[in-house]
């Protein structure tokens, strides 16, 4: 592998032929990019995926039909995407010390739906975690497909300790006898005991499934116990910590490779993104790096600092902290609710979003809290020195402004973001 690649040859012109034939989503692509670099990014499921992942996503690899899997495709001419198929593959393998790895599915729905599709048919029981306790819409929500087809049983949190009610889990379990059992979710901010729910999966004979898309970066840069040895089966987002292209992807053990794949496709999907699942390639090679360690052990010290920040000011932690890249803030406290705290905080240039907390007596399209993830804050190289800052920033954009941009207080705070992401910027290379 010595070929001599002149970027000038490739990449460097496709912006520039954009601007000349489509000036109007030229300037939108530009004014994004403005938008992504001149706020706080708070939401924990984004990030800021490198320009090598963003070169191979915005390749001609997504000219080509890739029906199948390497070496056994339903069309001809794929030689080439075969190897870069290949090397995404045991990237994964590699990463993440897994059998069987599928990198096929076009995001985390995706790939969650093709987990139900090898292990449940229609009307089979499965088990998840609550939506408003921190699970996910596809793990049996009423609106999702998940909750249409399949009868679901949801366990949640103990209302004392706001951690997962592993007791519930059991008992659950055992009344319902569950396909499936499912762990994760968009709001934990704790290290789940994965030893605990294989226990009790194996106690009524269900298939042990983690749904890994919000932490999987952690374990991919091992500062989180990974559930790949005890789960049956792992799917997970490529976009968030993990700072990959928009995509899903699944591992599990070698007893149900076979199974995933075909539920992949064709059971699922079509032809692969082929330049997303080359960019995958390129993040699972990044995240091998000691650098990205270190990166991911920085997100958890700063979403820590973050919590302990927020908490000190009258924000109270759910569960008292976090183990993890976000952390879930009840804000009855301070009398502010997390829709009110959401607009106050991006008039004043701080994107996070509301959300509900177990036990939420609001409507969750109110809610009493808000979710904060440091995911893109240490991408841009801050640290938990910043964070104390940020945490200021945030307690008074909620507590000392109206929601409108003009107030005089939002006005002051975008100006100390604007001083603080001029020091960290985001893109600084671009
Ligand atoms: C983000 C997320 C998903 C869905 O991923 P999409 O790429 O948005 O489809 C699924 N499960 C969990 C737990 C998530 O956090």
């Amino acid at each position: 592998m010595s070929t001599q690649v002149n970027p000038d040859t490739y990449y460097g012109p496709s912006f520039g032929a954009l601007v000349e034939s489509d000036p109007q989503i030229a300037e939108l692509l530009v004014s994004e990019l403005d938008r992504q670099r001149s706020g706080l990014q708070l939401i924990a499921s984004e990030n800021q995926t490198s320009p090598s992942v963003l070169a191979a996503l915005g390749s001609t690899l997504s000219n080509k039909y890739a029906e199948g899997y390497p070496d056994k495709r339903y069309y001809g001419g794929c030689a080439e995407v075969d190897k870069v198929e290949k090397l995404a593959i045991e990237r994964a393998k590699t990463l993440f010390g897994a059998e069987h790895a599928n990198v096929q599915p076009h995001s985390g729905a995706s790939a969650n739906q093709a987990v139900y599709g090898a292990f449940a048919k229609p009307g089979d029981t499965i088990m998840g975690m609550s939506l408003d306790h921190g699970g996910h819409l596809t793990h049996g929500f009423k609106v999702s497909f998940s909750g249409k087809w399949f009868n679901a049983v949801h366990y949640g949190v103990s209302q004392e300790t706001e951690h997962i009610d592993y007791d519930q889990v059991r008992a659950l379990a055992l009344e319902h006898r569950p396909k499936l059992i499912i762990a994760g979710g968009s709001a934990i901010p704790r290290a789940i005991d994965f030893a605990a729910f294989r226990a009790i999966a194996d106690e009524v004979g269900a298939i042990f499934w983690v749904d890994a898309a919000h932490f999987i970066g952690l374990v991919a840069g091992k500062v989180l116990e990974s559930p790949v040895d005890l789960a049956d089966v792992v799917s997970f987002t490529t976009h968030k910590v993990l700072r990959g292209p928009r995509g899903g992807a699944i591992v599990c053990k070698a007893e149900h490779a076979a199974k995933i794949d075909r539920a992949v496709f064709p059971m699922m999907q079509g032809g692969p993104l082929m330049h997303a699942v080359a960019a995958k390639a390129v993040n699972f090679a990044e995240c091998a790096t000691p650098g990205y360690q270190a990166y991911a052990r920085s997100v958890i010290e700063n979403s820590q600092a973050l919590a302990a920040g927020l908490a000190e000011r009258g924000l109270r932690p759910i569960t008292g902290g976090t183990d993890t890249h976000l952390s879930l803030h009840d804000l009855r406290g301070v009398g502010v609710t997390g829709a009110d705290a959401e607009l106050r905080c991006d008039a004043a240039g701080i994107v996070l979003n509301k959300n509900t907390i177990p036990f939420d007596p609001e409507k969750p399209n109110v809610a009493s809290g808000v979710r904060v993830g440091t995911p893109s804050l240490t991408t841009q190289g801050m640290g938990v020195d910043q964070m104390d800052q940020v945490a200021d920033l945030i307690h008074r954009a909620v507590t000392q402004t109206d929601g409108s941009a003009d107030n005089a207080t939002a006005q002051a705070i975008r100006g100390e973001v604007t001083d603080l992401l001029g020091a960290y910027p985001a893109y600084p290379t671009i």
